[in-house]
């Protein structure tokens, strides 16, 4: 049993808390390499802005939990050394799928976990997520739970549609769970084709997508039931169109991908979401610049020169949503 505390990592409470008396979110970016954690503590320490670390269970799969727990404690000193004497740094797990998971987790230094029950039946969503909050409040762990499906697909987490969450539910939901957070359904999408063609429609101008504005209404509905209490987007990156440019002109193939408009996101953190995933950015951003190093340098093989452009990419994408998306700089 090793403490979060311990490890120089925070939960989510108080950061949370703030966020939303401040009217700004909290980045939650995924990390499975060295590359992207470096991009992410480097963007967080220089832009003073507290950042949640999270690992997936496809992380886990590729990187090794061991080892991306190690990288975490590590990142609190990187921080450290950049000059940021007090990093507020969450170590949370996305998408935990059972309590066992969510157990090893706590057990293991994580400082908050999500259990996501989404799929089941209502009951078992919260009989299992209750079950979670009581294990993990013990060690002081923050518990992010869901409610409502997600379309899109993001590891192994997949549905083909999407239910909006239901506002009528969710005042039951946070009282008998006692989660910390709560992960709604208003039109977010995981990956980086959150909406077929059909669901979009087209600017007559570019020819580009434009996809399905975020139901709003269902947001503000959930926040008049729950006043003040967090709520989290999932499936929140924009799929920048310079990324995807980039990798369709050498030699990639991501035909009408299509994210949401960071107007939208930037609306949604001035209000009680505190806490916004994005992971497709960082993975198109990675991608273009390696696409770019080894197209306009076909002889390069040290992968320290295409990683670390990708590294420098997604800095930029990082600090970029930091300040110009959630508002969350100078916040830590
Ligand atoms: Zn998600």
């Amino acid at each position: 049993m090793v403490s979060y505390k311990e490890l120089g990592l925070v939960n989510t409470r108080e950061m949370f808390a703030k966020a939303i008396k401040g009217g700004y979110a909290i980045p939650a970016f995924n990390f499975n390499n060295m590359e992207q954690l470096q991009a992410i503590i480097k963007a967080a320490a220089e832009t003073k802005s507290p950042v949640i670390l999270q690992v997936s269970k496809g992380a886990r799969n590729y990187a090794n939990q061991t080892l991306l727990r190690y990288m975490a404690q590590g990142a609190v000193e990187y921080a450290k050394e950049l000059g940021w004497e007090k990093p507020q740094i969450v170590l949370h797990l996305d998408h935990g799928d059972s309590f066992e998971l969510c157990k090893s987790c706590v057990d293991f230094g994580f400082s908050s976990v999500m259990i996501d029950a989404s799929s089941l039946p209502y009951e078992e969503n919260i009989a299992l997520t209750k079950k979670v909050v009581e294990y993990a409040h013990k060690y002081d762990v923050t518990v992010e739970a869901e409610l409502g499906v997600l379309a899109g697909v993001e590891d192994e987490v997949s549905s083909a549609v999407s239910h909006y969450t239901k506002p009528e539910e969710v005042v039951d939901f946070a009282t008998r769970t006692g989660c910390d957070s709560l992960a709604i359904s208003i039109g977010t999408s995981h990956g980086a084709y959150k909406f077929t063609p059909e669901q979009c429609t087209r600017d007559p101008k570019t020819g580009k997508l434009v996809p399905p504005p975020l139901a709003f209404d269902v947001l503000d509905a959930i926040m008049e039931q729950l006043p003040g209490f967090p709520i989290v987007l999932h499936g929140s990156s924009s799929v920048p169109q310079e990324y995807v440019d980039m990798i369709n002109s050498m030699g990639g193939k991501l035909p009408d991908a299509v994210g949401i408009p960071e107007e939208q996101l930037r609306k949604a953190s001035e209000s009680a979401v505190c806490k916004i995933n994005i992971d497709s950015d960082s993975r198109l951003a990675f991608t273009a610049a390696v696409r770019k190093v080894l197209t306009e340098k076909p002889g390069e093989f040290d992968p320290r020169k295409y990683c670390g452009v990708a590294r420098d990419f997604m800095e930029d994408l990082y600090k970029h949503k930091i300040i110009d998306v959630l508002g969350s700089n100078g916040k830590a």
